[in-house]
């Protein structure tokens, strides 16, 4: 006969998402099994998000790089007032120790409000169960896609201009044909030796393939006189903004990380969401309820009309578009980009951007609103 297991809390998957909730809980006396079929898998990606975003609880050691005010060039140069951070990635999984909970090494088949039936026959029941399983190989979805290199910060560092980083670079020195997906540098300080220079395509369906990033970041950075030698450490970025849709019948299993709204549709963060809303799924599921609210509900349908503006845009209103986002007041921006509960400044910073913007920017919106 398959075993059967019993928990207060599981959750299933163990990537930052899991990870951080299943620490939180132990952390908050709840007794947790936590599933993943590579529970200690090293994590390699970059993580980032504003500094303003992390939660109190979590160490500063997690903080490889901080970046006071970085840089987006659209139509000009701009700045954001806020600071900017990369996580180190081995300490950020180091940090969120998950030695207190039992954890199995297993591929949950099915996974329901109560109970997780694992591939290999054991069945996990629960008072709640959270999935965390996040998108990774799920088809149909909006992708961000990017293709980076390292190069150390002595050769590097005149490509930053003066600013520590440039969140976004839209100018249109990629080599791309102006009616193509569009993309953007993205380019980060890592620690204090290296810089992240990675060609970003925000979103698409489907997004830009490695080959044409790789391509469009070695006519940028020799344009702007750096050749790349081809042996740098190399970071290939592929992932849904979207969480899959539910199955019928699934509605009632909580969602955590990017398989939730935690997952920013028109950026693609989620690491600080799900660092930052640990805490409140803790005190869900110990009280029984659901993280869910109603202006986290808004805020992502206006995010995701962010995101069906974001695929419907003429490439070359992209930069544009950005210009007049980062022209708003940093409130406004941070209530769009960050957090889930601010429906009201989400609404607000979307309707100050409308007026700002040229005539066929604001007829794609609107297209979008009414979803043709
Ligand atoms: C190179 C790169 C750079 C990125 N940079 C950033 C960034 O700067 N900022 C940001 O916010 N986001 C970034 N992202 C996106 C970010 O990786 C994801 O949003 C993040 O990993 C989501 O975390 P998660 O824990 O929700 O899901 P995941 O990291 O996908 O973790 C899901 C876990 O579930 C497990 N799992 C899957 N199926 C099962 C199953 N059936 N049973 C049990 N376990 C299962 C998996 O093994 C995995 O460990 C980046 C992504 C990449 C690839």
């Amino acid at each position: 006969m398959n075993p059967t297991l019993f928990a207060d809390l599981v959750v299933v998957g163990l990537g930052p998402a899991g990870r951080a909730l299943t620490n939180r809980a132990c952390a908050a006396g709840v007794d947790v099994i936590a599933v993943d079929p590579h529970p200690h898998r090293r994590w390699t990606p970059t993580y980032s998000s504003w500094l303003d975003e992390l939660p109190a609880w979590l160490p500063t050691s997690v903080i490889g790089s901080v970046t006071e005010n970085p840089a987006v060039f659209t139509t000009r140069r701009q700045s954001i007032a806020r600071s900017y951070c990369v996580l180190d990635t081995s300490e950020l999984q180091r940090a969120l120790d998950i030695s207190a909970a039992r954890t199995l090494t297993a591929t949950a088949q099915s996974v329901t409000s109560s109970e997780v039936a694992l591939v290999d026959g054991t069945r996990v029941l629960a008072r709640a169960v959270v999935d965390a399983r996040g998108t990774a190989g799920i088809d149909g979805l909006a992708e961000q896609t990017a293709f980076g290199v390292v190069v150390a910060r002595t050769i590097a560092e005149p490509l930053l201009e003066g600013a520590g980083a440039w969140f976004m670079d839209w100018r249109p020195d990629n080599g791309a044909d102006s009616s193509d997906t569009p993309s953007f540098l993205y380019a980060v300080a890592l620690g204090h030796q290296d810089i992240l220079l990675e060609e970003t395509c925000l979103v698409g369906t489907p997004a830009l393939e490695y080959r044409e990033l790789r391509q469009r970041l070695h006519t940028r950075l020799a344009g702007r006189g750096l050749t790349l030698s081809g042996n740098e450490t190399v970071e290939r970025v592929r992932f849904p903004v979207q969480p899959p849709r539910r199955e019928r019948g699934d509605g009632r299993v909580e969602r955590f990380g990017a398989r939730s709204s935690m997952m920013h549709p028109a950026t693609g963060y989620s690491v600080a969401a799900s660092l930052a809303s640990a805490d409140d799924m803790v005190d869900a599921v110990r009280r029984g309820k659901k993280i869910g609210t109603l202006s986290a509900w808004t805020v992502q349908r206006l995010r995701n009309l962010g995101l069906r503006t974001a695929l419907g845009l003429d490439p070359a209103l992209v930069p544009q578009f950005f210009a007049s986002f980062f022209d708003l007041p940093v409130a406004a921006q941070k209530a769009y980009l960050s957090g889930r509960s601010d429906a009201l400044g989400t609404a607000l910073a979307m309707t100050r951007m409308f007026p700002t913007l040229p005539t066929s920017a604001r007829l794609a919106i609107a297209r979008s609103v009414i979803g043709r």
